[in-house]
């Protein structure tokens, strides 16, 4: 099924546990939340935005969305190469 919201995300979630800093929060007696940052790298550098809870899913499904493309691209290039290979093997024979 097509969702206009369906996206694909380089990197994954993080699940951590925090404290969010409310002086009322549980959290400030050691009953830390449950807090997910979607965490990738580029150019050699991390990074990190928080995901609100109720769009986790959704950023799971589109980390992983990504990491299968990545692999279906990545084998596809190695098919491409095999196929040049053998190919450019095929010109070499008929040229001698
Ligand atoms: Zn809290």
């Amino acid at each position: 099924m097509y969702s206009a919201t369906k996206m694909l995300l380089n990197g994954h979630i993080q699940k951590r546990r925090i404290k969010c800093g409310k002086p009322s929060c549980r959290c400030t007696k050691g009953a830390r939340h449950d807090a997910h940052y979607h965490v990738w790298h580029l150019d050699g550098r991390r990074y990190q935005v928080f995901v609100r809870r109720d769009q986790v899913p959704e950023y799971v499904a589109a980390c992983s969305l990504n990491r299968a493309l990545t692999a279906t691209l990545r084998a596809g290039r190695a098919e491409y190469k095999r196929i040049l290979r053998r190919s450019r093997e095929m010109l070499q024979t008929e040229k001698t």
